[in-house]
């Protein structure tokens, strides 16, 4: 049962860098923010600090020229978040209302009302579940089996080497074109003779001459050992059950990511996938007041650098409607904390009484 109700102007949901980037800023601006994060379970495969604590070195984050392990980056900005005031609690959410504001949210032990809410829930990226996937010891995770080529692929374990992609869609021939910048060879394995991708990233991948395709396949186990990696993986013939070993040296596995949406679904507007929809020019959501950032809503570019971009503008957004001033709503239309909304064109303001007035300004004569 809760035992306590918090009240915060800004509280964050998630702890990745488009999370902590936007405590950092909010914390900055005064407005004392909450994050809450989920503790690490091992079960719910929840890790506080986001993907980037299943990463080892991170190359292409600005402003380390030396890479930074993933942990190491986490750890700074939780540091710098923390220097500003921001305070942490570390509990499951089970319910949101988001209603009315302030949105309530119900945890373990707190009902926590929230003047505003900035979503940084992160998206996970999905698995095959067989044997050798799991992270490093239990298997090679970390150790020749990664979910991102963009942030593992350039790292020397995966140089000239023959290089697995698990996958169909348009996330696979772009990590798979992706990947024959340093591999040996890319082999995309695929459990149907047809691809989901768009038809511009199949061709792509198609005509790649270092790619070569495995169909109507699928991946049963992932070999190796400690010491070596990733050795080689077992490949299954789906139509005949065949199966057969293959050599190879990384796996990826490029199967999708599922957004970690469900707390507001019937809620939030998503997109088909689950992604919160936000229309890129501000953070807001369909709900004025309710923000999301990072990957929760970006099934595009999925970079640190890009959820911390975005981290910074929930914050902005989030300041400046507690400032009464208008933020960009997905439709276009401006709304403030007092329920005005702007038209889309700028020229015209709704009250909240339905009354409609100029937008334009009026030029006195010099
Ligand atoms: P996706 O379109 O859902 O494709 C997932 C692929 O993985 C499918 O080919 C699917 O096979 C296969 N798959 C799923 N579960 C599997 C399993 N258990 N075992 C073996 N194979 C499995 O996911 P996505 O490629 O990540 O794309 C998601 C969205 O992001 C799409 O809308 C995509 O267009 C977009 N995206 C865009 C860009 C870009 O524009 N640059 C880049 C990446 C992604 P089946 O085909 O047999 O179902």
């Amino acid at each position: 049962m809760p035992t306590e109700e918090l009240r915060r102007q800004v509280v964050i949901i998630g702890s990745g860098p488009a999370g902590l980037t936007a405590a950092i800023y909010t914390a900055r601006a005064n407005l004392n923010p909450l994050l809450i994060d989920a503790p690490a379970d091992m079960e719910k495969q929840t890790t506080p600090g986001g993907q980037l604590m299943i990463t080892t070195d991170v190359e292409n984050y600005p402003g380390f020229a030396k890479g930074i392990e993933g942990p190491e980056l986490m750890m700074q900005f939780r540091q710098q978040a923390e220097r500003f005031g921001t305070e942490f609690l570390e509990e499951w959410i089970n319910k949101v209302d988001l209603s009315k504001r302030p949105f309530t949210l119900y945890t373990d032990n707190n009902v926590v009302k929230a003047e505003t809410l900035i979503i940084a829930s992160g998206a996970s990226a999905k698995w095959l579940g067989i044997p050798g996937e799991a992270k490093t010891p239990q298997g090679f995770g970390g150790n020749g089996v990664s979910a991102c080529a963009t942030c593992d692929g350039p790292l020397p374990a995966f140089r000239n080497k023959r290089l697995v992609v698990v996958g169909g869609g348009d996330t696979a021939m772009e990590e798979a074109t992706f990947l024959t910048r340093y591999a040996a060879r890319v082999y995309v394995v695929h459990r149907r003779d047809k691809l989901r991708a768009s038809k511009i990233m199949q061709d792509k991948a198609l005509q790649n001459e270092r790619i070569e395709f495995i169909w109507n396949t699928d991946l049963t186990e992932i070999l190796g050992t400690q010491a070596d990696g990733v050795t080689g993986v077992r490949l299954r013939d789906v139509k005949t059950n065949d199966e057969r070993s293959f050599a190879c040296e990384g796996v990826f596995i490029a199967i999708g990511h599922k957004p970690n949406t469900d707390l507001f679904k019937g809620q939030l507007d998503m997109d088909p996938v689950g992604y919160i929809i936000t229309n890129g020019h501000s953070t807001s959501t369909n709900i004025p007041g309710v923000f999301a950032c990072g990957d929760v809503q970006d099934s595009v570019y999925r970079q640190a650098v890009t959820a911390a971009g975005t981290g910074c503008m929930s914050a902005i957004d989030a300041e400046r409607y507690l400032d009464h001033l208008p933020v960009e709503m997905p439709s276009g239309e401006g709304v403030t904390i007092e329920g005005e909304h702007i038209t889309a064109d700028h020229k015209l303001i709704i009250e909240p009484s339905g009354e409609v007035i100029s937008n334009v300004p009026v030029l006195e004569d010099c």
